[in-house]
């Protein structure tokens, strides 16, 4: 037995399932999780010492990939003054800022510690500020797990086969509306029924917890329209797209201006800082402004905002996202070229620094075509590619990611494992 599989038996004795996240546990691909020891550039090592090419990139948040020299300085600064203080500080000041500057929808922005946290904050702000109840989502998009949303939600939930998580009462759900992504008339149907009564949409402009599933413009279109008519607030899920697709974010590619935005991952760096931000008549509904409530012990922790405001400047070098997209569509048309020539049935798509990879012949523009995606065939692919030293996403239902340390060595190394992976497959 190695080390892994030594603290996977370990953890499960303490941990439910191991794991203090779900989707980490490979229970849709089987097998054992590598324990991660140590992570540099583009690289994690367990704790056997075996190298592998990250693509998951801590499921978003390190975009310039891990152990930032700068932004490890930066940390260490910052904790020689201290771990928490719990009163204001000047870097939430600067990051609010930064936010601002970098996305022109913010015209103010609190932060917090997660993006659950951002969702459900959003979500009670819309109702405070609308005074209605409904809410709607899209099925396949997830939001984090907070009650209201956790409906038909993607990510781990899609991994496990599960609609929705037992131990929420039906009565906190009855007012969260679920249709289908990308359909505009479904959208238009319920807003002529319902539009008054309903508080706000929110939505992943590019779907990444069902896969990758970028939304059509005419979708984004006309929701916007529908919740301008109908004084319904428009939230832009922001969490996983946020300074990852683009530096202004999914909302700058569709021309998009939303009512309020939720960030997390990027923003962080890799510490625990998300935000939620946008117009200000909404956000001064806030306490100690207003009477929606929302609150947080480490909300705005100054290592943490000491490490996002190092990501953020970073992430401002002058091409930036021109390096990463470049690298991020060279491994997406590399994957698909070799499964053409290994005659495998895949496809794949990228924007910025963010991917989907499908085991079907055309990428997936609705959650129905995700689901049709060969989960077999992905297993067989993700253990040949681990085994290869490549550690993908443990799930066909999630997007990949790609830092700025994964240069053409890198891309090169994926490939080589890539051919062999898709040689099991067929
Ligand atoms: N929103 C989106 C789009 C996400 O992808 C996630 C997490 O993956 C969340 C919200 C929840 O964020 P967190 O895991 O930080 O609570």
């Amino acid at each position: 037995m190695d080390r892994n599989e030594a603290l996977f038996d370990r953890a499960q004795e303490s941990i439910p399932g191991g794991v203090n996240s779900p989707v980490r546990a490979f229970k849709s691909v089987g097998g054992v999780p590598p324990f991660i020891k140590k992570a540099l550039g583009p690289h994690l090592y367990d704790e056997e010492g075996k190298k592998y090419i990250d693509y998951v990139g801590s499921w978003g948040p390190m975009i310039l990939g891990h152990n930032n020299p700068a932004v490890i300085q930066t940390v260490k600064e910052a904790v020689d003054n201290g771990l928490s203080f719990g009163a204001p500080t000047q870097g939430e000041v600067l990051i609010a800022e930064e936010i601002k500057k970098i996305i022109p929808s913010i015209d103010e922005v609190r932060l917090v510690s997660s993006g659950t946290e951002a969702g459900m904050s959003a979500i009670r702000l819309a109702r405070g500020y609308t005074g209605r109840n409904k809410i709607i989502k899209f099925e396949g998009c997830y939001h984090g797990h907070s009650d209201a949303l956790l409906v038909k939600a993607g990510s781990g939930l899609l991994t496990f086969g599960t609609p929705s998580s037992a131990g929420v009462p039906a009565d906190v759900t009855k007012d969260t509306i679920v249709l289908e992504y990308n359909n505009c008339d479904m959208l238009e149907e319920t807003f002529e029924k319902e539009g008054e009564q309903i508080a706000c949409v929110i939505v992943e402009a590019i779907a990444g917890n069902m896969n990758m599933v970028p939304a059509t413009r005419e979708f984004i279109t006309k929701m916007r329209e529908l919740t301008a008519k109908h004084g319904t607030v428009m939230i832009v899920d922001e969490v996983m797209t946020g300074f990852r697709v683009a530096l202004h974010g999914a909302q700058s590619l569709y021309g998009v201006t939303p009512d309020l935005t939720m960030f997390g991952k990027v923003i962080g760096g890799g510490m625990p800082v998300a935000a939620f931000g946008g117009k200000k008549e909404i956000m001064d509904c806030i306490a100690p402004l207003g009477p929606v409530y929302q609150a947080g012990t480490l909300s705005g922790n100054p290592v943490a905002v000491a490490c996002g405001l190092a990501t953020l400047k970073a992430i401002q070098e002058p091409g930036f996202y021109d390096r990463l997209s470049i690298q991020t569509a060279k491994l997406i048309s590399g994957l698909v070229q070799i499964a053409k020539e290994e005659g495998v049935a895949f496809s794949g798509q990228c924007t910025g620094g963010m991917f989907g990879i499908y085991f079907r012949p055309t990428c997936p523009a609705s959650f129905k075509e995700v689901m049709e995606c060969d989960t077999e065939k992905f297993k067989t692919f993700f253990h040949a590619m681990l085994d290869n030293g490549v550690y993908l996403a443990p799930s066909t239902f999630e997007a990949g990611f790609v830092s700025i340390t994964h240069d053409d060595s890198v891309l090169n190394k994926t490939f080589e494992a890539a051919r062999k992976a898709f040689k099991e497959v067929r």
